[in-house]
C-alpha cells in the first residue's frame, strides 16, 4: 500500500527539488515514488494511506558514516578520557578481548536501535572487533534485526587472540548478507596502532577489489597518515571507493591527493575535539579545500554522544569560530545537514540509494516535530533541523519504507528486554575483562 505524507515542511536534499514549505511526499513499498506541493491527484495516491504531516518537517533520514558499534552496552565508559593512547588501552585493549559473539550481537543491536531512535537511518559499522566468523555474524545480525540500513565494515581486533579469518572470511559474509545490510572492508591508516596486518595497503586493496566491495580507512591522521596517503597515491589505490575517517592534521600534499582523486572523507566533529586526534580540529575546511564533501560521524559512544544533531552542531560551531577572521567563508546549517545526509550516503557508496528524498530512491525519511515547545514556530525548517530539534522531536522514522519508530516510539523493541540484555552482557564482559 502507498503512503502519502501530506502538508508538511518538506526538506528534500536535492538540490533539483528544493524544499517545501507545505508539500508532500509519496512512497510506496520501499520506494520514493512522487515529490510535490500537491499529489492527492497523483495516480498512486488513490489507495494511499494518507499520514497529515501539518506542523512537521518530512526529511531524509541521518547517515551516520562510522561507528564502532559493538561498543554500544559500554557506553559512557570513559566520558573524560585523557587522550586516544588511553581509549586505546582500555576498550581496545582490555574490554575487546573479553567480548563473545554474543556480546557483539547485544552492542550493535543497541548501538543501530539507537541510531534509528536519533533519526539515523543508514549506519557503517566499523565492525573491529571479529575475533572470529561468529563475531562478524552476530554483529551482521544485529544489524539486520532492527532494520536499519545497516554497513558492516570488517576489520579484524587490534589486540589478543583471534582466529585469523580475517579478511579472507569477508568473502563468506558477501556471500551471505541478510535484509538491507551491505558489506566494505575495514582497516586502518598506518601499522602505528596495531601493526601492520590492520594497515591498508596493496594487499588488501585487492581483497576489496576482488569482492566488488569499497573500504573505510580509521585512524586517518597526522604525517604518518599523510604519508601512506601519498603512497596509496601512488599505487592507485585512491578514489570514491575509500573513505577515509577523522582526517586531522594531514598535509597540504595529502589534501592535493585526496582532492586529484575525488577520496571520500568521514569526518568525526566530536571525537576529534573531545579524544584530541592528532591537531583536534575537525578538518573542515580542508577537506572542502580540496573540493570533497565530507560525512559526519560518531565514532565512540564509550566517551562520545550517540546522535547527528550533536556531530552537526559541533563541526558548524568549530568552523565557524575558525572562520572568524580569516579569509575562509563559513559554513551554514544547510552545510552540515548535507554532510549529515546526501553527503554522507555519497561518501560511503549510497547516494543512488539514500540520503535526500528523490523519487525512486528508498524510502528512509523521518517526521519531526516542528510545534513542539522547542522547536515553535515553524520559521526556518533547516535551522530547525540543525539547531532546534533533538531526538526527541523525531516522531517517525522510515526505512526502506517500513516504519520503524511512530508516535516516538521504536517499533516492536521491548526496553525493559533491551535493558535486561544489554545489563547482562556488560556485566559479563567486564567480569571477564577482570574488572
Ligand atoms: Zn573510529
Amino acid at each position: 500500500m502507498p503512503t502519502l505524507f501530506t502538508g508538511g515542511a518538506v526538506v528534500t536534499m536535492d538540490p533539483e527539488l528544493g524544499d517545501l514549505p507545505r508539500g508532500d511526499v509519496l512512497i510506496s513499498g520501499a520506494t520514493i515514488t512522487a515529490v510535490g506541493p500537491d499529489l492527492r491527484d497523483h495516480p498512486d495516491a488513490a489507495d494511499a494511506t494518507v499520514v497529515d504531516t501539518t506542523g512537521r518537517i518530512v526529511a531524509p533520514g541521518f547517515v551516520d558514516t562510522h561507528r564502532h558499534a559493538w561498543q554500544a552496552q559500554m557506553r559512557r565508559t570513559i566520558p573524560d578520557v585523557g587522550d586516544l593512547g588511553a581509549y586505546v588501552s582500555s576498550t581496545l585493549g582490555r574490554i575487546a578481548p573479553a567480548y563473545t559473539a554474543h556480546d557483539m550481537y547485544v552492542g550493535t543491536r543497541l548501538a543501530a536501535l539507537t541510531a534509528l531512535d536519533v533519526g539515523i537511518t543508514t549506519m557503517l559499522d566499523f565492525s573491529h572487533n571479529s575475533r572470529t566468523a561468529a563475531h562478524s555474524d552476530s554483529a551482521i545480525r544485529g544489524l539486520a534485526e532492527t532494520g536499519i540500513r545497516g554497513v558492516h565494515a570488517s576489520m579484524g581486533p587490534h589486540f589478543g587472540t583471534w582466529d585469523r579469518q580475517w579478511p579472507a572470511d569477508l568473502a563468506r559474509l558477501r556471500s551471505a548478507l541478510p535484509g538491507l545490510v551491505t558489506l566494505r572492508l575495514a582497516t586502518l591508516a598506518t601499522a602505528e596502532l596495531a601493526g601492520p596486518a590492520l594497515a591498508y595497503g596493496p594487499d588488501l586493496a585487492a581483497v576489496a577489489r576482488d569482492l566488488d566491495i569499497d573500504v573505510s580507512v580509521d585512524a586517518v591522521f597526522g604525517e604518518a597518515s599523510s604519508a601512506a596517503i601519498l603512497g596509496w597515491e601512488q599505487r592507485g589505490l585512491l578514489g570514491p571507493g575509500l573513505s577515509l575517517i577523522h582526517a586531522t592534521g594531514l598535509t597540504p600534499d595529502a589534501w592535493r591527493a585526496i582532492g586529484a582523486t575525488g577520496t571520500a572523507i568521514s569526518l568525526a566533529p566530536s571525537s576529534d575535539t573531545q579524544i584530541g586526534l592528532e591537531t583536534a580540529i575537525p578538518a573542515i575546511d580542508e577537506v572542502l579545500g580540496a573540493g570533497v564533501r565530507p560525512g559526519l560521524s560518531i565514532d565512540v559512544e564509550v566517551a562520545l554522544a550517540s546522535d547527528m544533531f550533536t556531530q552537526m552542531r559541533v563541526l558548524l560551531a568549530v568552523q565557524r569560530m575558525r572562520a572568524v577572521g580569516s579569509p575562509t567563508s563559513r559554513i551554514t546549517t544547510r552545510d552540515v545537514l548535507g554532510f549529515a545526509t546526501l553527503d554522507g550516503a555519497r561518501s560511503i557508496g549510497l547516494g543512488s540509494v539514500t540520503g535526500s528524498l528523490t523519487p525512486g530512491k528508498q524510502a528512509d525519511l523521518l517526521v519531526v516535530e516542528a510545534e513542539a515547545v522547542n522547536t515553535m514556530p515553524l520559521n526556518d525548517p533547516i535551522g530547525t533541523l540543525v539547531l532546534g530539534a533533538d531526538p526527541r522531536n523525531i516522531s517517525t522514522v522510515l526505512v526502506a519504507g517500513r516504519t520503524l519508530k511512530s508516535d516516538g516510539h521504536l517499533n516492536g523493541v521491548d526496553l525493559d528486554e533491551l535493558r535486561r540484555e544489554v545489563t547482562a552482557s556488560r556485566d559479563a564482559v567486564l567480569r571477564a575483562a577482570g574488572s
